[in-house]
C-alpha cells in the first residue's frame, strides 16, 4: 500500500541524478551530490541538549536584523551520535547471513564473530578510555561505518598497515531552537534518590532542561549516496523519538523531516530558516505548528525543495514515515554496500603499495 503513494521513493525516482549507482567502481570519490534534508525536533519531554558533564544547555546567539538573541542548541556531533545509533538499531534488526558476512570476511574484514558456523554482526559506539586510542566498537564495514564513518586500523582490516580514517558521508548544520534561550529553558532540581543512588545526603542537584514544544530547526546533507543508503538515513532520522543527555528519562522528541532536496549544491541552512521564524515569533514560545508552518513557508520559496510536512496540520498528525524494509536491508549489505566495502579495501591496498607489487610479478 505505502508503494502506491510514498512521496520519498518518488522523490528518490525523480532525483536519480543526485544519487550514486550502487556498483559504481569509483564511490569512495565524490561527485558532489545531495540530498538536503530540513527537520524540525520539537521537545515533547524536559530534554538536556548540552555537552556530556556540562551541566548548562547548549547556546548560541543569532542577529536577527541589529537586534541579537540568545537560543538553544542541538550540535552537529549529537545529532550524528543520535543518527548513528538508531541506524545501528534499524540494522541489528536483519543482522546479514553467512553467506554475506562470509564476503566481507574474505576482503579482511575481522570483527565478524562465528559461533559455530553461525556469523554474526555488531557495530557499536564504545569510545577509548582515558589512555586514547580508536573507538573499540565500530566494525570498519557495515553499512552504518560506510555512511556515517569509521576509522579502520589493523583491528577492523586484515591488510590496513596504519589507520584510515572514512569521512561521514552525512554532513550536518547545528539544529537551532527558535525559541530564546531565557523563554526554552527551565532550571529544575532532581533528586538522586529518584536516580537509583540510595543515599540521601547531599542529593539534590540542578539541570538545565529545554521545555515542552520548543522546536529546533536542523539540516543534514547526504552525500554521494545510493538510493538505499539514502532510505536508511531518512529512516533513522525520521524515527528518532529521544534526544539529549538522561534520555530515557527526560529527552522524549519528536522529529518531522519538513523537506528535500537534491542538488550539486546546497541551497538552505537551518540558520536561514531559524532567523525567518524568529524575525516573525520574536522567538516566543509560540505552538509548534505555528514555527513548522513558518518553516515551510520559507522552503516553498526554494523551487527545488519537496515539501514533505503538511502546514496545517497539527504535529501529532505529521505522519512522514520512512521506512526502510526488510529486503532493502539484505540488498544493501550484499549489494550497496559490499561494493563500497570494495572500493575501501582495493583503495587501502593501492596506498600501501600491495597492489603494485603483484602487478608487477606478471
Ligand atoms: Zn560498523
Amino acid at each position: 500500500m505505502s508503494q502506491v503513494n510514498d512521496p520519498i521513493a518518488q522523490f528518490l525516482r525523480e532525483n536519480n541524478k543526485y544519487l550514486r549507482n550502487s556498483d559504481e567502481a569509483d564511490r569512495l570519490f565524490s561527485k558532489g551530490r545531495k540530498i538536503e534534508v530540513v527537520y524540525a525536533v520539537v521537545s515533547k519531554g524536559i530534554p538536556l541538549f548540552r555537552t556530556e558533564g556540562v551541566g548548562d544547555v547548549n547556546v548560541l546567539d543569532i542577529n536577527i536584523g541589529g537586534k541579537v538573541i540568545s537560543v538553544p542548541t542541538i550540535l552537529p556531533e549529537k545529532m550524528q551520535a543520535k543518527l548513528r545509533r538508531r541506524m545501528l538499531e534499524i540494522l541489528r534488526n536483519n543482522n546479514p547471513d553467512n553467506n554475506t558476512l562470509t564476503k566481507y570476511e574474505q576482503l579482511g574484514f575481522i570483527k565478524i564473530t562465528d559461533n559455530n558456523g553461525i556469523k554474526s554482526w555488531n557495530c557499536y559506539v564504545a569510545p577509548p578510555g582515558s589512555e586514547g586510542g580508536t573507538d573499540i566498537g565500530l566494525c570498519g564495514y557495515c553499512p552504518s561505518c560506510n555512511i556515517l564513518g569509521s576509522i579502520i586500523t589493523r583491528n577492523e582490516l586484515k591488510t590496513a598497515g596504519t589507520a584510515y580514517g572514512l569521512k561521514s558521508r552525512v554532513v550536518h548544520d547545528p539544529a537551532f531552537g527558535t525559541t530564546t534561550y531565557k523563554d526554552a529553558v527551565v532550571e529544575l532540581t532532581h533528586n538522586k534518590v529518584g536516580d537509583g543512588v540510595s543515599y540521601t545526603g547531599m542529593s539534590l542537584f540542578q539541570e538545565s532542561h529545554v521545555v515542552p514544544g520548543v522546536v529546533f530547526i536542523g539540516k543534514l546533507v547526504i552525500y554521494d549516496a545510493t538510493e538505499l543508503e539514502t532510505k536508511l538515513v531518512l529512516s533513522s532520522l525520521s524515527s528518532i523519538s529521544r534526544m539529549g543527555g538522561g534520555e530515557t528519562k527526560y529527552g522524549s522528541v519528536q522529529v518531522i523531516i519538513l523537506g528535500l532536496n537534491a542538488s550539486d549544491r546546497e541551497t538552505v541552512s537551518s540558520y536561514d530558516i531559524t532567523r525567518y521564524v524568529i524575525q516573525k515569533t520574536e522567538g516566543k514560545l509560540v505552538s509548534p505548528e505555528d514555527v513548522i508552518k513558518l518553516s515551510v513557508e520559507y522552503l516553498k520559496n526554494i523551487k527545488s525543495f519537496k515539501i514533505l510536512a503538511d502546514p496545517n496540520k497539527k504535529i501529532d498528525e505529521q505522519n512522514i514515515q520512512i521506512n526502510i524494509n526488510n529486503n532493502e536491508i539484505t540488498t544493501l549489505w550484499a549489494k550497496d554496500n559490499y561494493n563500497y566495502s570494495i572500493a575501501i579495501v582495493n583503495y587501502i591496498k593501492k596506498v600501501e603499495g600491495k597492489e603494485k607489487k603483484g602487478s608487477q610479478k606478471k
